[in-house]
């Protein structure tokens, strides 16, 4: 036994913190949430090019609508000469009959059209009505993944606070040199550069040290770092 139990102990403690991170990053939620957010982006513009749709045939019964006014507003110009009583002229007022006549046939047409249109936007205002209740329901599967995923995250996000609040204690009790040495070895030993020499062997690359070696860690003085020959990693002895 040896002072660097302690930073045996910060290495399994290390491991745990870097295991939840993992967690935290990892978090299902946040690709459900995504996933919920793309379908409400999908429906979404769906819901913009149906209603793009709608809007360029209420633009043309507007405008269909308009023009039937303005035929409907010539007619009975038309009308009122011919029953005024100021023209007398039969073939003036045969030439104004047929005019209001044919008046009346466009305004007719017009509206038989404007008809047809109203016709088509009925099922686009349908379609329009359940992507709506669609989105609404998308809408609420994605709150519920935002409170999932916040949830999730307030819960991973406490049990990291806690641990590293741990690891600070226990590293209070490793001298500050020999943490130096496992925080510069740690990325190059995938978070794991301490072993213990078990007999002969390293319990980090699993081989056997050579007799000249570990005469060589014997003679070091207790509060001294080994080093494996092998692997490079810090052994405790
Ligand atoms: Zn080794």
């Amino acid at each position: 036994m040896s002072g660097f139990d302690e930073l045996l102990r910060l290495q399994d403690h290390d491991i745990v913190i870097d295991q939840i991170r993992h967690r935290q990053a990892t978090l299902p939620e946040r690709p459900a949430l995504a996933d919920a957010t793309a379908a409400v982006a999908a429906v979404d513009a769906r819901i913009t090019e149906a209603q793009s749709r709608r809007d360029e045939l209420a633009r043309d019964e507007k405008r269909l609508a308009d023009e039937v006014a303005t035929v409907e507003a010539k007619a009975a110009e038309v009308y009122d000469k011919l029953y005024g009583g100021t023209i007398t002229s039969p073939k003036e007022l045969q030439a104004f009959q047929e005019d209001h006549d044919s008046l009346k046939r466009r305004q007719r047409e017009l509206e038989d059209h404007e008809i047809e249109i109203m016709e088509q936007i009925e099922p686009v205002d349908a379609e329009l009505a359940g992507l709506d209740a669609e989105r609404s329901t998308l809408e609420a599967t994605r709150e519920s993944a935002t409170v999932a995923l916040a949830a999730a995250e307030s819960a991973v996000g406490a049990e990291l606070d806690e641990a590293t609040a741990l690891r600070d204690e226990i590293a209070a009790a490793v001298p500050a040199d020999q943490i130096e040495t496992y925080d510069r070895l740690r990325p190059d030993f995938a978070g794991i550069p301490i072993a213990r020499l078990v007999g002969s062997n390293c319990s980090g690359c699993h081989l056997t040290l050579s007799a000249v070696a570990l005469d060589r860690i014997r003679d070091l003085p207790p509060d001294a770092l080994a080093t494996c020959e092998e692997c490079g990693r810090i052994l405790v002895r």
